[in-house]
């Protein structure tokens, strides 16, 4: 299974870059998976995770990093979270999973401020990649629209070819 295949709806260059980056990963004797709302998330699972979070941190068993509902690259499908299963999960071992990114075209939320060394994703504004992500929903909208509309004639056309 590609780790990609765990990543249902994301766009193309980040689906691309998960698997690049597997590959990459293997390469150093890595084996990774996605955790559960790794992936594309809605904006009401990003607000459930941060909810979690908030729990987890005040009550002692662990702060880490969400991004606040409307401004997640997962809720635009240009990012995914990876764990490594085998291999090593230390520090340096996310370390070295993250300096893989630039050459499979990600960013690595490892080096930011607020570090999130599961985190990857595409390499370009939070308006960008939301753009492009709208655009490819919206290209499957009216393709999917013009589909139905062909459909409707040849019914049509056939109900009224008959003697
Ligand atoms: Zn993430």
């Amino acid at each position: 299974m590609s780790l990609s295949s765990f990543l249902q709806g994301v766009l193309p260059q980040t689906a691309a870059g998960a698997d690049a980056l597997d590959q990459a990963a293997q390469g150093l004797g890595y084996t990774l998976s996605v955790p559960d709302f790794g992936g594309l998330r809605t904006e009401a699972q990003q607000t459930q995770l941060q909810t979690w979070e908030q729990q987890s941190c005040a009550t002692g068993q662990g702060c880490y990093a969400v991004a606040p509902p409307g401004s997640s690259f997962h809720e635009c499908g240009a990012a995914f979270d990876v764990q490594i299963v085998s291999g090593g999960s230390s520090d340096a071992d996310y370390r070295a999973l993250a300096d893989l990114a630039p050459s499979v075209g990600l960013r690595a939320g490892y080096y930011f401020a607020q570090s999130d060394p599961f985190h990857f994703e595409l390499p370009m504004s939070l308006a960008q990649a939301c753009q492009l992500y709208n655009q490819q929903t919206t290209g499957l909208a009216i393709g999917g629209s013009a589909l139905a509309l062909v459909l409707l004639g040849v019914v049509v056309w056939w109900a009224y070819s008959k003697p």
